[in-house]
């Protein structure tokens, strides 16, 4: 049993009905359940492999999910760059290695599938990639139609690639994601499409298993700090009621400082922060190398706010800079390749240690939030060439030792 409930009025909404925000005061809308009749114990889930459905009992999807395979993803202990960068404990949790190579996989399982419990026939997001690439396959995979609005010339090639592949109409809007996103929620509600973007309640409800896979791969015990990048701010609040779930249920004994990092270009939420302030004020023109989270409006960012003041954690901006220096670090120290915008998590991690911000005895979980190999161009304009020899023997001996 559970319901839509506004978390600004508290007014709340049956699950079949089909709103994004609250019809009486704007509100952003949450899933709250009732669970008293719910028994769960740890040991419960002892047996079955890690994934977003291992959480079924904790997520509003009735039918058989639309799934292939998502969540599950590798923590990390990243023993050299935790001494490198001077914190206790460092976990990387690598959600690019989810099926299309981001977190969006979870939220598009439980998305997707609402979208078919309530018999909808075309499915509609904006994105800056990662979304768009996501909901293309969940659509493919449920035979119902996608449409996508990307911000033109600022989508990495591989998210691209990815949704035109998978047979998404792909629309390229002359302007940022702002804007597309706007367009995309007229669209859907003028043509009963349905919205799947992180307004959404029930893409974050599959995103919170990011929070259940953490505490259940450290054997129920929760790390001190979480620490992820902020765009359009669902995941952050989407982990964040994660972890406070299990806070209730009793299966963890608290609950870790969330932490937003956004990029120097595209840090509303960042600014809000740091003024104390419960909303944000819309960035016009957001840039940054990290696409994935060039956003200048985030849509939840109330939720984002909320889930940072309620858990003591902070939020912090980094350079381009930083960001390529920590996705070098990462590829190099640890083996894990990810895109710009999840390097924003280990730049920030570094940069608030650096500022006494984050104490070094602390055990910290840094999401990086998608695969190194969406955003090859930006790879190919910060690292070396290729060196390319003549096929002989001492052509190759001077390259190795040039
Ligand atoms: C979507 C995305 C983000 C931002 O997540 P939000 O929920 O919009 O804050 C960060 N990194 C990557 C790789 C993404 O795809
Ligand atoms: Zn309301």
């Amino acid at each position: 049993m559970y319901t839509q409930k506004c978390i600004q009025c508290q007014e709340e909404y049956p699950p079949e009905k089909i709103v994004y925000t609250c019809p009486k005061c704007g509100g952003l809308l949450e899933i709250v359940y009732d669970w008293s009749g719910l028994s769960i114990n740890k040991k419960d889930f002892n047996a079955i492999p890690l994934s977003v459905w291992k959480y079924k009992a904790l997520l509003p999807v009735k039918r058989e999910p639309i799934s292939i395979n998502e969540g599950g993803t590798p923590l990390y202990l990243c023993d050299r760059l935790s001494e490198k960068i001077g914190i206790n404990k460092l976990y990387v949790k690598h959600e690019g290695l989810n099926p299309t190579g981001s977190f969006k996989d979870r939220g598009m399982t439980v998305g997707v599938s609402i979208a078919m419990e309530l018999g909808m026939k075309t499915v509609a997001c904006a994105s800056t990639g990662n979304t768009s690439a996501s909901l293309a396959i969940y659509g493919a995979k449920a035979d119902i139609p996608v449409v996508v609005m990307l911000p033109a010339g600022k989508v990495a090639m591989g998210k691209v690639a990815q949704a035109i592949m998978h047979g998404a109409k792909v629309l390229s809007v002359r302007g940022n994601f702002d804007k597309a996103l706007k367009l995309v929620r007229e669209l859907c509600d003028d043509e009963g499409f349905y919205l799947l973007n992180s307004v959404n309640p029930y893409r974050l409800e599959g995103q919170k298993t990011i929070a259940f896979e953490i505490a259940d791969q450290m054997g129920w015990e929760v790390p001190d700090r979480l620490v992820l990048p902020v765009g359009n701010a669902g995941n952050i609040s989407a982990i964040y009621k994660g972890f406070k779930e299990l806070y209730n249920l009793g299966l963890t004994d608290r609950i870790p400082k969330m932490t937003g990092i956004q990029a120097q270009g595209s840090c509303p939420v960042v600014n809000a922060f740091k003024q104390t302030q419960k909303d944000i004020i819309a960035i016009p023109d957001p840039e940054t190398i990290a696409t994935a989270i060039r956003i200048g409006d985030p849509v939840n960012a109330v939720k984002a706010l909320r889930a940072i003041y309620e858990s003591g954690g902070v939020s912090e901006s980094v350079s381009d800079d930083e960001i390529v220096t920590a996705q070098k670090q990462l590829a190099r120290i640890e083996g894990i390749g990810v895109e710009p915008a999840s390097a924003s998590s280990i730049a920030g991690l570094k940069k608030l240690i650096q500022t006494g911000l984050i104490t070094q005895d602390e055990t910290v979980v840094c999401v990086t939030t998608g695969h190194l190999l969406k955003d090859p161009e930006e790879v190919l304009s910060i690292c070396e060439d290729a060196i390319e020899i003549d096929a002989t023997a001492e052509s190759v001996r001077r390259a190795v030792f040039q």
